[in-house]
Order: C-alpha cells, then sequence, then structure tokens
C-alpha cells in the first residue's frame, strides 16, 4: 500500500483523503457553526469520466471546496495508484449525517430536487424522524436551471444546508451559479438520495456493498443506467494495473473535448 496523502489526485480531479466522520466533525460542523460556505461533490467513477469529456464540468467539479470518493471504483484506483484513499464516503451518507446534526443543533434544511412526489415524502420523513431539522423549504427539481425564481427561493430561506438532488452534473451546475449569492451555507449535490431517503428507491442491500456490487444492484433494478454503467466501467479499466497499457496499445485511449451538454451550465 501506498503514501497516506492529504488529497489524492484522478483525471485531474483531487479527492479530499479523509474519512467521513473526520470531514463531518473537523470541516463541515465547523463550517456550519462559523456560517461559512461550502461546496462538496461526491465524486463518483461516471463523475470522473464526466469530467474528463466535458471541461465545463470539469472546471465546476474543480471549484468545489470538497471532492469525496463516492464510489468504491475511485477507491479501488487510488490504491492501484499507490495513494490509497481512506474510504468511500458517500452523499447519501453524508445527507443522513447531516441530517442527524440539523436535528440536534436545529439548523434550516432547504431540499432542492427530485420529482414533486419524492421530494414532499422526502420533508414527511424528515419531520417525522428528524423533528429537530427545521425545515428551510423544498422545491422539486423539474425547473429550467436559470429559473430565478428557485434561487431566489432557496436564498430567501437562509439555509444553513442545502441538498440538491437534480442528478450528477445537473446538481452541481445549479451549486456553481448559485453559490455566489449566498453568504452561508453547506452546497451538496446528493444525486438519487431523495428517491432512497423517501423510500421511492432501495439502496443496495449490505451484502451487495459489501462485494462491491452496489453499481450492478443499481443496473438491475434500472437497466437504463446500462449507458452510464460503461462510464463506470471504463473508469474500472482504465485504474486497473496493466489494462491502460493494453488499452492504449488497441487504441481504446482517449482523450476527449466537448462543449457543456445541454441542462449543466
Ligand atoms: N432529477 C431532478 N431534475 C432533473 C433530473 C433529475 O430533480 O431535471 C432528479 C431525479 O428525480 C432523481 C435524481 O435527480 O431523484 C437523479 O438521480 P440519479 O440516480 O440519476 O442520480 P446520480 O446517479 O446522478 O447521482
Amino acid at each position: 500500500m501506498g503514501e497516506i496523502k492529504k488529497t489524492v489526485t484522478l483525471m485531474d480531479i483531487e479527492f479530499i483523503n479523509i474519512s467521513r466522520y473526520s470531514l463531518l466533525k473537523k470541516i463541515v460542523y465547523p463550517a456550519i457553526e462559523e456560517n461559512k460556505k461550502c461546496f462538496i461533490v461526491t465524486a463518483n467513477p461516471e463523475v470522473v469520466i464526466e469530467t474528463r469529456d466535458d471541461p465545463d464540468f470539469k472546471a465546476i467539479v474543480q471549484s468545489a471546496d470538497y471532492v469525496v470518493a463516492d464510489g468504491i471504483g475511485v477507491v479501488n484506483a487510488s490504491k492501484f495508484k499507490g495513494t490509497p484513499l481512506k474510504e468511500r464516503v458517500t452523499g447519501v451518507d453524508i445527507m443522513y449525517d447531516l441530517l442527524q446534526y440539523a436535528n440536534d443543533y436545529k439548523k434550516r434544511v432547504f431540499f432542492l430536487g427530485a420529482s414533486e412526489l419524492v421530494n414532499k415524502d422526502v420533508v414527511k420523513i424528515v419531520e417525522r424522524d428528524f423533528p429537530g431539522v427545521v425545515i428551510a423549504g423544498r422545491r422539486d427539481g423539474y425547473f429550467n436551471r436559470f429559473d430565478e425564481e428557485v434561487s431566489k427561493l432557496v436564498l430567501d430561506s437562509n439555509p444553513d444546508i442545502v441538498f440538491v438532488a437534480l442528478g450528477a452534473k445537473r446538481q452541481e451546475g445549479w451549486i456553481y451559479h448559485n453559490i455566489e449569492s449566498f453568504d452561508k451555507g453547506i452546497f451538496i449535490g446528493v444525486g438519487g438520495s431523495f428517491d432512497v431517503l423517501s423510500g421511492h428507491i432501495k439502496r443496495a442491500p449490505e451484502i451487495w456493498i459489501k462485494f462491491q456490487l452496489e453499481w450492478l444492484y443499481r443496473l438491475l433494478k434500472e437497466p437504463n443506467r446500462l449507458k452510464r454503467d460503461m462510464k463506470v466501467l471504463e473508469f474500472m479499466l482504465l485504474h486497473t494495473p496493466g489494462i491502460k497499457w493494453i488499452m492504449k496499445k488497441l487504441g481504446f485511449s482517449k482523450t476527449k473535448s466537448r462543449s457543456s451538454r445541454d441542462g449543466i451550465r
């Protein structure tokens, strides 16, 4: 096993090398108490591959205060590189911890994203399970990305924490374009976590997670993810010793540059 570093860089993305516990205790909770602003990206292999393919998205991810490794593929890649990341830090787990913290310290939380039904159910469940959380506001995720009413709704709610569940890319784009207007707040893209928290989608059972097969579980449940999972596979192949060399020899290695996809910037 290689040297332990404070950050680990994979495909130009700098991951903070910290456990979830330390990230929250040493960085995120103090930031909330000091009314600071903080942009956290939870990046899985698919996100990393997207940053390679989309320079605008790459700049957004690189602008974050912290990028955490939300995927066992990223952690494994760091090990193969000889600069191991401590652990996988998922958006859904951070969300649960932040909800517990907001519950204990009566913090204001805004829930932005997912369908109207899921968004409503998330708030219901939070009200039931985390009664100390102050619901600053909520809004479903189906709006024009430049909708100023949505930005104003979030801003006027004076949140301590903003969970943005618009799916990868879209959510980071929203945060990037809006964070300047805020004086404080933790902004984190949490992908499909509202679907999980509200019970509309089940997270993979522990055994699948243990055997690093959460991606396969999701693929079986949502076969339309296949195209996205090809990116995960590509990331794995690129970071498995020997395979990268073979792919290069076979002419599969690519350095793409294409403009930002619609819906992001
Ligand atoms: N979503 C949204 N607005 C959109 C597109 C998607 O709010 O315009 C929501 C969608 O309802 C789901 C989440 O974003 O709750 C995307 O989840 P996904 O599993 O795709 O997240 P990822 O895998 O990108 O983290």
